[in-house]
């Protein structure tokens, strides 16, 4: 008798099938931009020049594998806060931040989920409509009921900015919000700096908990830039709210699944309480962080040589991927598609492209160019080398 006979087969992620049947694909030229990688100019997924010193250096000195602590390096947790705050920040001089190293992003958003559930067990979640489907996986799974605010306007393929505030104002005192720092997945649609001082102004207004959740920092307009939500939110008085981060892409790290959860608290004294019900959590969870992945990026982020290094190789990702949105646009025009020029209004590695269901069928069955259902498309896979064809394909299913 097997007692798993009443397990019934739970769908697969759909993202994750688009690539099985790219790979199985046999047509050449095929293109894959169903994926949430960045690839570079030769269709590879980067080797950091940064990271590859940093891992050069430990294997000479091929220290023990002991445990991490549960909150992870210090030297990654700190040099995480100080990206995203700014080594200058009053925050971190007052104590008010207490940073988790975790496994991953997703790791981050689903510690940081478990605490908010044992914090405030009766919130809700507002999540962005559309959001990254994961969101609404991961805070259900952690017991959250999860509501949406009006976030993309697909008659503009831009922000329904109206309509987010309207949403926002509604939503009860104490809902958590989450919300895309920068680089929106799946849109590419972002806000303003003034656009994000109203939302600032909102949530301090109806008391709701910002979570902030940051995986592209220095994808669309650099580090300081692109963390312009955090600071304003950390410059406005509000008390508490939550931030996640992820080097997958900033670093090109992804299989290391290096991220982290940092709580903002009151002050000293309360994140010192945050971060032990954090650290409760983890440790029922996986115990502690991998070591590898995070000694990589504290490496990086510590030595003044290696972080210039990373910089700019940060910023040619990021020169890259603007270049590819101006030369899609560009192509798709004279392929007779002017219609798209929104693309290069939209920031990071997605485009909401607006091509149909129907649309995205025959870019694969005719042209073998994957994408997903809704649309989406990652700017970040296409190169000089597949920019026409992908330009040209996309103008004929729009005709
Ligand atoms: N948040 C968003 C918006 C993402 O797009 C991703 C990754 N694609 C993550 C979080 C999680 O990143 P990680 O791979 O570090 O888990």
């Amino acid at each position: 008798m097997s007692h798993f006979a009443s397990v019934e087969m739970t769908p697969g992620d759909p993202i994750l099938g688009l690539t099985e049947a790219y790979l199985a694909d046999a047509r050449p030229g095929k293109v894959n931009l169903g994926v949430g990688i960045y690839y570079d100019e030769q269709g590879r997924i980067p080797l950091l020049r940064a990271v590859h010193e940093v891992e050069q250096r430990l294997a000479q000195e091929a220290k023990p594998r002991g445990y991490l602590p549960i909150d992870g390096l210090p030297a990654y947790t700190q040099g995480t806060q100080k990206l995203v705050f700014g080594a200058e920040s009053p925050l971190l001089a007052a104590g008010r931040v207490a940073t988790s190293q975790t496994i991953g992003g997703s790791g981050a958003l689903r510690v940081g989920a478990d605490v908010l559930k044992k914090a405030l067990p009766k919130a809700k979640i507002a999540i962005s409509n559309p959001s990254w489907e994961n969101h609404r996986v991961v805070f259900i799974a952690a017991g959250f009921e999860v509501v949406e605010y009006t976030y993309y306007d697909p008659q503009t393929h831009g922000l329904d900015f109206a309509g987010m505030l309207a949403d926002l104002g509604k939503l009860e005192p104490g809902t958590v919000v989450l919300l895309h720092a920068c680089c929106h997945n799946p849109t590419g649609v972002d806000l303003n700096a003034a656009q994000w001082q109203q939302v600032v102004e909102v949530v301090k207004e109806r008391q709701l908990l910002p979570f902030i959740d940051m995986a592209y920092q220095g994808f669309d307009q650099g580090i300081d830039a692109d963390a312009t939500a955090v600071r304003l939110f950390a410059a406005s008085g509000i008390e508490s709210f939550v931030v996640t981060s992820s080097y997958a892409k900033s670093f090109s790290l992804y299989g290391e699944r290096a991220g982290a959860l940092t709580f903002v608290a009151a002050d000293r004294d309360e994140a010192l309480r945050v971060q032990s019900l954090v650290k409760r959590t983890i440790r029922s969870i996986y115990s502690s962080p991998s070591t590898h992945g995070g000694a990589l990026v504290a490496g990086v982020l510590n030595s003044p040589e290696l972080r210039a290094m990373w910089e700019q190789e940060l910023g040619e990702m990021r020169e890259r991927i603007h270049a590819m949105r101006a030369g899609m646009v560009e192509k798709l025009a004279a392929h007779g598609a002017p219609q798209f020029a929104f693309i290069q209004q939209q920031a990071g590695m997605f485009s909401y492209s607006g091509l149909s269901k129907a649309q995205v069928d025959r870019l694969r069955d005719e042209y073998a160019i994957y994408a997903i259902g809704t649309g989406r498309i990652c700017v970040a896979a296409l190169n000089r080398s597949n920019l026409d064809t992908v330009a040209a394909a996309v103008a004929a299913v729009s005709k």
